[in-house]
């Protein structure tokens, strides 16, 4: 059964009702662009760019960044990599940043509010990946936006860089699409306001059930309370979904609710046609693509959203795709 999941595993994602879902790859790191190729990646929907931030002493240069975002697109090419700008700080600090002690990190100076506090580090980051986009088929992608300032400051940063690299007549390319993570309850609740302003939402459901249920991610003591399939996490989703689909933008999810085969019928039923995950969820989760009808997802999940329990739409799940998984 394996070896004949693993050998489907690049053909196109394609339910039995004949609609096409993208399956892409989570990354950190260059090396990593092979991994997502193996396992059947239509491309990569999350490159975490703060690994290279890690693990070294001070900030990479921009020729630094450029040289491994280039390699990235290259390697990659024709398929698309979407750049997750910084997002350090919360859960991923780094030493030389100098910031003071947080009590609360998670809700602190982290990700965008980061690099528009220290726009000299942004901008850098912005330039590279400008220039990067120039040789294959990138996208950029802001995360934990928690409102539409938020999104015009960056997006004026970009122009700005775009300009100054145009001046100096530096090969990049200004064209790329640029979206926001979709992982902060108010990003949620502005969602009809932030789809004007922005190519597509991805949704980041790590971040996004934290802070809708206020619960740590990181903390053992209320592992036992975080699940996506919480009935508020879904009526979130649907709401992120139906204001993109109002707008005419694609929205993806990249969190680890994507990658899970439990939450896949789910994730169709709401309308989600794009899931980034880490590469070796990528092979099962093609698999049971092709196993499920769309419509018929989309009708269960009519139901799910009327459930006020998760444990309700954890059986109902179990028991009308349990033998898929
Ligand atoms: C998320 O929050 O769901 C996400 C994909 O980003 P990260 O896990 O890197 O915070
Ligand atoms: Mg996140």
């Amino acid at each position: 059964h394996r070896a004949s999941i693993s050998r489907s595993s690049h053909l196109p994602a394609v339910t039995t009702d004949a609609m096409d879902v993208n399956v892409l790859g989570n990354i950190e790191l260059a090396e990593e662009v092979v991994s997502v190729r193996d396992h059947g990646g239509d491309g990569i929907g999350l490159l975490r760019t703060e690994f290279l931030y890690l693990s070294r002493s001070n900030f990479p240069s921009e020729a630094e960044l450029f040289e491994q975002y280039r390699e990235v697109l290259e390697l990659m090419a024709p398929a698309p990599v979407t750049f997750r700008t910084l997002d350090i700080n919360g859960d991923k600090a780094i030493a030389y940043t100098l910031s003071p002690e947080e009590a609360n990190p998670a809700l602190g100076l982290r990700a965008i509010r980061f690099c528009l506090r220290k726009k000299e580090v942004f901008k850098t980051q912005l330039r590279a990946i400008l220039r990067a986009a120039a040789y294959g088929n990138a996208q950029i992608m802001f995360p934990m936006i928690s409102c539409l300032e938020e999104v015009l400051e960056a997006r004026q940063l970009l122009r700005d860089c775009a300009e100054e690299l145009a001046l100096e007549k530096q090969r990049h390319n200004p064209d790329m699409p640029v979206g926001i993570m979709i992982e902060v309850p108010s990003a949620v609740v502005m969602a009809d306001v932030l789809a004007r302003e922005v190519d597509f939402f991805s949704i980041g459901t790590n971040d996004l059930v934290q802070y809708l249920l206020a619960i740590d991610r990181g903390n053992p003591q209320v592992a036992h309370l975080y699940n996506s399939l919480n009935p508020a996490v879904l009526r979130m989703i649907k709401r992120v979904v139906d204001e993109a689909e109002k707008a005419g933008i694609s929205v993806a999810m990249c969190g680890e609710m994507a990658g899970d085969p439990f939450h896949l019928p789910v994730l169709l039923g709401l309308g989600i046609r794009e899931l980034s995950m880490n590469p070796q969820s990528i092979p099962a989760i093609k698999n049971m693509i092709r196993h499920m009808e769309s419509h018929d997802c989309r009708t269960f999940t009519e139901g799910l959203l009327q459930k006020s329990h998760t444990y309700q739409v954890m059986e109902a799940i179990s028991e009308k795709y349990g033998k898929f998984m």
